[in-house]
């Protein structure tokens, strides 16, 4: 693999610098012509892009076009449609005399040059959807895709300067070491896709600069199956984020914790949908996903060896394709291999907990990037939203506070930092910046509190 060498990013830096410095990013006529370039990008290449994402994951066309592909474009359509709507200034409320009289104005401004890093797992989405809300907000930017989905990154270094704006959207190919060099440039902001690990790096080279970040990171998301849960359902839901991408989602079910009672039932549920997905029993379907690399591979085969906890369905594996059949582990207790860190693999952890321990346990931990909760009690829903914290909340499923058109996506302390999606990714990508005038001369015979000589009297006018 050849990345790019330090002359070449410092030719990107300098270009990405003076496109902003030159305006041309901040013309709304700009910003439409490179989201629409960006949907003909994804259209002329789908095919090219989709053979990459089975070379790199052997993910198939369905899995690849939808999580990578059609998620682009479908951001692409509608960020374009909304355009002036999100990026139109904000009127304060004008009850407020100085708002109303001083036209109090606030004024979305891009920050500048962002860096945006991606991650492997979905190579394509992680590093456009940032890209696309980056040119909503006119920003210039350097793009780094994960060197870890190698095939994919070469797709990307090919077609992004084929058709995105060659002075202001810059693609560099990085591993870590030619990263630490690209970190010691000053930018105004860094989108960061990946692991909280990685994330610190990234946040101390950002701190030498005062640069702001935005962190979209990992977590241990847990389900939580309560008394009342529908379990054919609960367990389609939880079998489907683990079998998809072979559960190297970010937004996958960590580890489940289930009422005892429920145990037994939600396990034979789980391996009906786990057999379903793979077109019979315990097959390894040509369409399933595979571990991206041997590092990770062997990281997931040594945590299912040291487990205390036992093997119920799957654990077939084998090293030289990366296949890792999804793995169903009952009885799972604190401690065990499997809850050490974040799976981010298709072994599924079940553990033993009524309602009030899945609370406790989930609060322990980290705060996660999601957290699913099956149940048909109100009151369990507002125990979750009241005594966690998550990045997110779906009841009843899995993931879909992802999909759900304009709102934020992001995680909380070690899951993240800001968020992005329609409108909220041109916030990440603004610095809201306030402007108003001076008042109308008559008002100076009224705000007599603000001059000296001062008085208690007048400091109570
Ligand atoms: P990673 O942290 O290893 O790599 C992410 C990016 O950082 C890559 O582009 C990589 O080249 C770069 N990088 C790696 N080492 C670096 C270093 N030392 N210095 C600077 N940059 C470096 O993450 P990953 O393995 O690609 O992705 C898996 C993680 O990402 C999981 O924790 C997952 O939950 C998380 N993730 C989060 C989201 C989200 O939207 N919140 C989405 C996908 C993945």
């Amino acid at each position: 693999m050849t990345f790019s060498t330090a002359a070449e990013f410092d030719q990107a830096y300098k270009s990405a610098n003076r496109a902003f410095a030159a305006g041309t990013t901040k013309n709304k006529e700009w910003r439409r012509r490179q989201l629409k370039r960006a949907w003909w990008m994804i259209e002329d290449n789908k095919k090219r892009i989709c053979d990459a994402l089975y070379t790199d994951l052997h993910k198939h066309y369905q899995e690849a076009y939808t999580g990578d592909c059609g998620t682009v474009q479908a951001d692409a359509l509608r960020t374009i449609a909304k355009l002036d709507e999100w990026t139109k200034d904000i009127k304060p409320e004008r009850s407020d005399p100085l708002n109303f009289l001083g036209g109090a104005t606030i004024r979305k401004e891009p920050l500048g040059v962002t860096l945006i890093i991606g991650a492997w797992n979905f190579p394509i989405t992680l590093l456009l959807q940032p890209m696309l809300a980056a040119i909503a907000a006119g920003c210039a930017m350097i793009l780094k895709p994960s060197d870890v989905a190698s095939a994919t990154q070469d797709v990307l270094m090919d077609i992004i300067p084929k058709y995105m704006d060659r002075d202001a959207i810059r693609c560099v190919s990085a591993g870590a070491q030619e990263m630490s060099y690209i970190l010691e440039h000053r930018f105004d902001h860094i989108f960061y896709t990946g692991s909280p690990n990685v994330a610190k790096i990234i946040h101390a080279a950002a701190a030498k600069h005062l640069t702001p970040v935005t962190l979209e990171l990992g977590g241990q998301c847990p389900a939580i199956v309560a008394e009342s849960a529908n379990l054919d359902l609960t367990a389609k839901h939880i079998a489907v984020t683990k079998f998809m991408n072979a559960g190297q989602i970010c937004l996958n079910v960590n580890h489940v914790l289930v009422a005892p009672g429920l145990r037994d039932r939600l396990v034979a549920e789980l391996i009906k949908y786990f057999d379903t997905f793979a077109g019979g029993k315990a097959q390894n379907p040509d369409y399933y996903t595979h571990i991206i690399n041997e590092r990770n591979f062997d990281r997931l085969d040594t945590l299912l060896k040291q487990t205390s906890g036992k093997i119920v369905y799957g654990g077939e594996r084998n090293r030289e394709t990366r296949y890792f059949a999804p793995t169903i582990v009952t009885g799972v207790k604190a401690g065990d291999s499997l809850l050490s860190e974040e799976l981010f693999g298709p072994i599924l952890p079940i553990i033993d907990a009524d309602f009030d321990t899945a609370i406790s346990t989930t609060r322990a931990g980290e705060h996660p990037l999601a957290i699913y909760a099956f149940t048909s009690k109100a009151a369990d829903k507002s125990r979750i939203l009241n005594e966690t914290q998550s990045g997110g909340v779906t009841f009843n499923d899995c993931g879909l506070h992802i999909a759900a058109r304009d709102v934020p996506f992001g995680g909380v302390g070690n899951s993240g930092t800001g968020y992005y999606h329609g409108p909220y990714g041109i916030l990440t990508f603004s610095h809201l910046r306030t402007y108003i005038n001076a008042l109308p001369w008559w008002m100076e015979g009224v705000i007599t509190a603000r001059y000296p000589p001062y008085s208690v009297e007048k400091a109570h006018k």
